[in-house]
């Protein structure tokens, strides 16, 4: 293989930049050095050039294997308009067009071949008439069922090692846990793979999270704030979309919906206006977002729960990506998790997902620097808290929470462990609707012992002693809420137990049911 080896030259003649972001040398070195590597780094953080420019130093073909055909045009485009030479290959040619993309790479005209998993056999006689470079795996995460993008098809590279036991591989994804990353090396057949970690903290983007009770009234005092500032809020169904971008427009915002049911062109088109700053507020689900290069997106404000940690991370990453400081806000609903649990049960891997999802509602019910947390997850420890999330900017304050915990857990007790925590809290608040009266709920002795305490507080307060394990879910028997032993030392032992005081949010009247 002849290399050429002035790495700095290419990166200024072909791409424009004077200096490597943190890590790009090292892991180009080691692609040209014939090494496998494994690349995690932030959307943004810089991978293509991680196996672009090796593709240029080497001679031979750089295979790039990418999951989503609509992307790879991008990139192919983008490539060429700074003269490289490349070109994808997949199942919406037609035979002449794949027949005129293997005379290319016969006449060494081509650097970087981009591919999707399920369109290998295209490759075959490539892959038996020509010098392979390197084989690039983008999207890595892909390819495991820890991820959280699991594409059956990514299962069968693992061929590519065994195959081709000279070509380097790198593998890239911007989302992996220890567990992803240890199944994608192993998957691949290259376990001795070095693992390069990209810082994954974001430290200009400041984490906040609000319980989801009145949703919309927090999102338009949360505007005021950042009038005329680009920003995304991802919704859980497209529905939601619509109906928050309506309530928007009526509050006379810039906003629209955006979502996988619009057409090509209606999405292409909110794209580019939104880019062009036409318009200031997308409410999208996670359709959205991909592929999406906006540099001065502000600010980003999750409407549902995100059902694991990798997405949430991905979705508030794409604010602030020029390094100024930009906001995220997650709403956190009890509704929420239960919706999801139930997705996730319904899912091939359901014990994976239900664990991120428990992640997910961990982050959210956090009590100590979020950001620690966060980053924790991705396999990176902080060694002070952030100070750029609500917890280190206004830490929680514990109270002596006992009379309050007995209030609810001998609640519990006398309705025999056998309502939902909305039941709960209106026999406790003495509410006066159809399932209280006609379970004859308002006769039981604690019926009403606490109306002083509103609603959207007592939600609070049990869900910190779920939290706290005095309490479990028993999301089998229709959510009815469970005493733990935990909740019997309270109750007989008169155990103290520490509440923290509820997140300010407008108290509304009595509700019969969770949001
Ligand atoms: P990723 O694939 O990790 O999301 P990209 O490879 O698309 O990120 O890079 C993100 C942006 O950063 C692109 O606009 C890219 O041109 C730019 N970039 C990459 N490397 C450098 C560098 N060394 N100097 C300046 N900009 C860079
Ligand atoms: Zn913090």
């Amino acid at each position: 293989m002849t290399k050429n080896t002035d790495l700095h030259s290419i990166l200024k003649t072909y791409f424009g930049y004077d200096t490597f972001r943190p890590l790009q040398e090292k892991i180009i070195t080691d692609v040209l050095n014939g090494k496998d590597t494994l690349v995690i780094m932030p959307t943004g953080g810089g991978k293509s050039i991680c196996y672009q420019l090796p593709a240029l130093a080497l001679s031979g073909i750089t295979i790039v294997i990418s999951p989503l055909i609509a992307l790879m045009k991008d990139q192919v485009d983008g490539l060429n308009t700074n003269g490289i030479n490349a070109a994808f290959i997949n199942s919406s040619q037609t035979e002449a067009e794949q027949h005129a993309i293997y005379d290319r790479v016969k006449n060494n005209d081509i650097k970087l071949l981009y591919a999707a998993p399920e369109s290998l056999s295209y490759l075959e006689s490539i892959f038996t008439n020509t010098e392979i470079a390197l084989i690039a795996i983008d999207e890595a995460h892909c390819i495991s069922s820890w991820g959280h993008d699991f594409r059956p098809a990514y299962q069968q590279l693992g061929f590519l090692k065994n195959r081709f036991p000279n070509v380097p591989v790198i593998a890239l994804t911007a989302t992996a846990d220890k567990a992803t990353r240890d199944d994608i090396v192993n998957q691949l057949n290259i376990p001795n793979a070095t693992q390069y970690v990209a810082s994954f903290d974001r430290s200009n983007l400041s984490l906040n999270v609000k319980p989801g009770v009145d949703r919309m009234q927090q999102i338009v005092r949360f505007l005021e704030n950042h009038t005329n500032e680009s920003g995304i809020i991802y919704c859980l169904s497209r529905k939601s979309t619509e109906a928050v971008a309506t309530k928007l427009l009526k509050e006379g915002f810039n906003a629209i919906a955006y979502h996988a049911g619009l057409g090509h062109e209606e999405r292409s088109t909110i794209q580019d206006q939104f880019i062009n700053d036409d318009i200031q507020i997308i409410c999208a689900t996670i359709a959205f977002g991909m592929g999406i290069d906006k540099s001065n997106i502000r600010w980003v404000i999750h409407y549902n729960l995100p059902k694991n940690m990798e997405g949430y991370y991905q979705e508030i990453g794409r604010a602030g990506r020029d390094g100024l400081a930009s906001d995220t806000l997650l709403f956190h609903s009890y509704a929420d998790v239960v919706q999801l649990r139930q997705f996730a049960e319904k899912t091939s891997n359901s014990e994976v997902q239900l664990a991120k999802l428990e992640r997910m509602k961990q982050y959210s019910d956090a009590l100590t620097c979020r950001r620690k947390i966060l980053l924790s997850y991705f396999g990176e420890y902080l060694e002070e808290d952030c100070g750029n999330c609500d917890v280190c900017k206004n830490p929680p304050q514990f109270f002596d929470g006992t009379i309050i915990a007995q209030k609810a857990l001998s609640c519990i007790a006398r309705l025999k462990e056998q309502e939902p925590i909305g039941t709960v809290i209106d026999v406790i608040r003495g509410a006066q609707n159809n399932t209280v009266l006609e379970k004859g709920y308002n006769h039981i002795k604690t019926y009403g012992i606490a109306p002083e305490i509103s609603w959207n507080n007592w939600q609070q307060y049990i869900i910190q002693l779920i939290n706290m394990g005095y309490l479990e879910i028993a999301f089998h028997e229709k959510n009815t809420l469970k005493l733990t032993t935990l909740a019997k030392a309270v109750l007989f032992n008169n155990e103290k137990v520490p509440l923290t005081k509820p997140t300010d949010v407008k108290i509304e009247a009595p509700k019969k049911t969770v949001e």
